[in-house]
């Protein structure tokens, strides 16, 4: 019988489908990230949305392990859940700061986004008990977030040398990766880089001045500054365009084992809607995943010119005839399944390609991560074994040790 890959030992409470993650990867990708930077430049992990959706605390702890300097997450949730894990890191939360969030921010520790001057003045009013750390956000281009270049600066001037907030960072997200559009980036650079010197002209220091996120970092050396902002090289994806310039792992395998085996007759039908008729004999294989899963989603595109257009209607044809295009979504070792029929909420049958697929192999399944479902269960892997578990009906705290659960 196939057993997919190397069967792990699992405990049974995981159920039949989950998603394996191999922390030594992530570590790898880190000591790859900081090769290409400089002693002075400090490493941002950037663990929003859940770690990219690999789970926010390990990723953190094994980034931390592997040298990153300091966490990115988008809210203050998102930073608790460090906290309450013992991360203790420093965090920074990338959502501009609200005043009424000002005692989460002292009592834990968190560095805070100025991202406008009104949010600013609030802060300037409260008495607050202890310093707070603040980077401040400039908008260079992107026009999402971020005080305008000449706010920034007048804001730095009036906040500078208060004793209840620290101007620990300033910076910039670009909208475009370079290879997208250079000139942007270099234009967005310049425009930050405006904002950093009129500040030096005043004699205002900044220790920690921040650009680059993982795309600008591979093609901009020259605009690493302080430290570099990373996400997607640390889960072992480049960015769009950027593939394998340096080695890095993929730390991500989602897996389900089959649950139920039986054979299908010609004229009969597979799935919600009968939409899909047998023609010759298959016998079928049923895997407990599906959209509710995000299993056989994408995020909705819209085309980009005209030939995408075309090459999205074209997909949509084959589709209407029961072809797949693109990447097999589910595979046994190495073997591409056809998937037959309708995915379901939680069920999707595939076709098996002989007697050795059975129920209880484990098939590999792709899920795209960032929208990968919270509910399924993730299991940490380092140097081949078990070292964590993470199951969505337990508290944070059923994340245990080799040997330590029954
Ligand atoms: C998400 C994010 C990053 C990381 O981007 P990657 O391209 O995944 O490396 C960096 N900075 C900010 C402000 C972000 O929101």
């Amino acid at each position: 019988m196939y057993k997919g890959e190397k069967d792990m030992a699992l405990p049974s409470f995981i159920g039949p489908r989950w998603v394996e993650i191999d922390l030594d990867a992530v570590k790898f990708n880190v000591a790859q990230i900081k090769k290409l930077l400089s002693p002075e430049t400090k490493l941002m992990a950037v663990v929003k949305a859940d770690g990219y959706g690999f789970g926010a605390v390990e990723v953190s702890k094994a980034a931390l392990e592997a040298g990153a300097d300091m966490l990115g997450v988008t809210t203050i949730d998102e930073g608790l859940e460090l906290r309450e894990m013992e991360v203790e890191a420093p965090i920074l939360v990338f959502t501009p700061f609200m005043p009424e969030e000002k005692d989460v921010f002292i009592n834990y520790n968190f560095t805070a986004t100025v991202g406008s001057y009104a949010a600013a003045e609030t802060l300037l009013k409260e008495n607050l008990e202890h310093s707070l750390k603040v980077h401040i956000k400039v908008n260079t281009g992107m026009n999402r977030l971020g005080m305008e270049p000449k706010e920034a600066v007048e804001f730095v001037s009036r906040v500078y040398g208060n004793p209840f907030i620290e101007v620990e960072g300033i910076y910039t997200h670009f909208a475009v990766t370079p290879r997208k559009n250079r000139n942007f980036v270099e234009k967005q650079f310049k425009t930050f880089m405006e904002v950093v010197s009129s500040l030096e002209d005043k004699g205002y220091s900044i220790p920690i001045k921040h650009v680059c996120s993982s795309a600008a970092l591979l093609d901009m050396p020259h605009m690493h500054m302080d430290m570099v902002r990373v996400g997607t090289l640390i889960y072992g994806q480049y960015p769009f365009g950027y593939e394998k310039i340096i080695p890095l792992k993929d730390p991500w395998k989602v897996k389900a084992k089959i649950i139920h085996v039986k054979k299908v007759f010609p004229g009969e039908k597979i799935g919600y809607g009968g939409d899909f008729t047998v023609k010759k004999a298959v016998r079928i294989g049923i895997i407990p995943v599906g959209y509710a899963d995000s299993f056989g989603t994408a995020p909705e595109m819209n085309p980009k010119n005209f030939l995408d257009l075309l090459k999205m209607i074209i997909k949509k044809i084959f589709a209407y005839f029961g072809i797949r295009a693109g990447m097999p979504l589910v595979k046994l070792a190495d073997l591409p399944l056809r998937v037959l029929g309708r995915i379901g909420m939680q069920f999707t049958a595939v076709e098996l390609p002989d007697e050795n697929a059975d129920v209880g192999s484990i098939v590999s399944v792709f899920i795209r991560r960032t929208n990968s479902s919270s509910r399924l269960p993730r299991v940490y892997i380092s140097e081949k074994r078990v070292i964590g578990i993470r199951v969505p009906w337990g508290k944070r705290s059923c994340i245990q040790r080799q040997g330590e659960y029954s």
